[in-house]
């Protein structure tokens, strides 16, 4: 079955806030990596951007494919050794790493930048994603800083832009 564009960006928003996280904890991450740089930085024009960088299908298929991966190891339905290495999130395996590095990828290099930044501070959202407590999201964190990192560069360049 062929599905239309708005079935993705309809199924990656509703994936996103199935597993606890919302479009404006992602714009406060923006806020937080972009506010030295803009005066006058406003918590809605970082929901824009994150907004526009949920609309891409490279984005869109970061998301499902992450979230995927982390409800199947929740669950205990992958096979051995993928199973231990995605519960324990393990530091060698790198492949959450690679998938969030296609978000960052879609607005150029100024994002590689941001996304190192958060992914070391853990502010916020990213803080709660990263307690084994609150379920597996050995992906999800990764992805949402990368949403975060891809939505500053766009701010960057538009902002860029109009100056
Ligand atoms: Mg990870």
């Amino acid at each position: 079955m062929k599905h239309n564009s708005n079935f993705y960006t309809e199924t990656a928003r509703t994936w996103l806030l199935d597993r606890g996280v919302t479009i404006d904890e992602i714009a406060e991450l923006v806020f937080y990596l972009q506010k030295k740089y803009y005066e006058g930085l406003t918590h809605e024009l970082c929901v824009e951007h994150v907004e526009a960088v949920l609309r891409k299908r490279e984005v869109q298929n970061a998301i499902i494919t992450g979230i995927q991966l982390d409800r199947l190891a929740e669950k205990n339905l992958l096979d051995s050794p993928l199973q231990e290495i995605i519960d324990r999130d393990e530091g060698l395996y790198g492949v959450d790493e690679i998938i969030a590095l296609s978000i960052v990828n879609v607005y150029g290099s100024i994002g590689f930048t941001n996304y190192g930044y958060i992914d070391k501070k853990k502010p916020g959202v990213l803080q709660r994603l990263n307690d084994k407590n609150n379920g597996c999201h050995t992906f999800l964190d990764d992805i949402v800083g990368a949403i975060a990192a891809a939505a500053s560069s766009r701010l960057a360049h538009s902002a860029e832009n109009t100056e």
